[in-house]
């Protein structure tokens, strides 16, 4: 981030070369903090396998299953749910703008009715945000021998109104028998986070270098709506 550009920039209107799109700042490859958004919840339970499996369980399976491999890294990790509660989109982008240093990830799966698709998709709306979304793709791709079906721009309201670096990863279509098959057995989870996991440590060039995870609060899903949590 460019604090002096930002001081300029609210003389001249205009700061080139700080934020590309409507205050997206410039932390996706600086960030120390990842925001994990589980998502759906409660009512909203999101697409689901022929059995009843439900996306909101899956993703937020995963989404915890992420956590500790990030922390283990050296990385504070904020979730915006860690139970199957409702939380609206504009609150979960709300907990990503109030943390410094951060991006954010989305976790999903996906419904392509009765459409014999599979494969993951990621998604992106900033600039900033599309070499994160096609890293952490291929990383996903890799780790899961799932096809790559590539990293696209859209408009969901916790990409395009995120001011962190935002990206919405889509694990699996849950509406594929095969794919399905292989998302409800948590070995398969356990490969989707490593993969998610792998793609953003990738994408800050490593682990961050005098993590102590000693700094660290044990029950890092706790710091869920704890906005005041330290930097560290
Ligand atoms: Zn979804």
């Amino acid at each position: 981030m460019c604090l002096l550009g930002t001081i300029v920039a609210l003389f001249l209107g205009a700061c080139a070369g700080v934020s590309t799109s409507q205050g997206v700042r410039n932390t996706s490859r600086t960030f120390t903090t990842v925001v994990l958004d589980a998502g759906h919840g409660a009512h909203d339970s999101g697409t689901r396998t022929r059995r009843g499996v439900l996306e909101k369980d899956l993703a937020l399976d995963v989404t915890l299953r992420v956590v500790p491999k990030l922390r283990e890294a050296g990385f504070r990790t904020v979730l915006t749910r860690k139970r199957d509660v409702f939380i609206p989109l504009d609150n979960r982008v709300s907990i990503s703008d109030q943390q410094q240093n951060a991006i954010f990830v989305s976790i999903h799966f996906n419904d392509a009715g009765r459409k014999p698709v599979a494969g993951v998709e990621s998604y992106y709306f900033s600039p900033e945000s599309k070499t994160m979304a096609e890293r952490i793709l291929r990383s996903l791709s890799a780790a899961t021998g799932a096809e790559n079906r590539g990293a696209r721009v859209a408009r969901f309201r916790v990409l395009r109104t995120n001011h962190n670096p935002a990206v919405l990863m889509e694990c699996g279509y849950l509406t594929s028998l095969r794919e399905s098959a292989l998302i409800t057995q948590a070995a398969y989870r356990e490969r989707i986070a490593e993969g998610v996991a792998r793609g953003i440590i990738q994408q800050r060039g490593g682990p961050l270098r005098g993590a102590n995870s000693e700094n660290v609060s044990e029950n890092g899903a706790e710091r869920v709506f704890s906005l005041s949590a330290p930097q560290w």
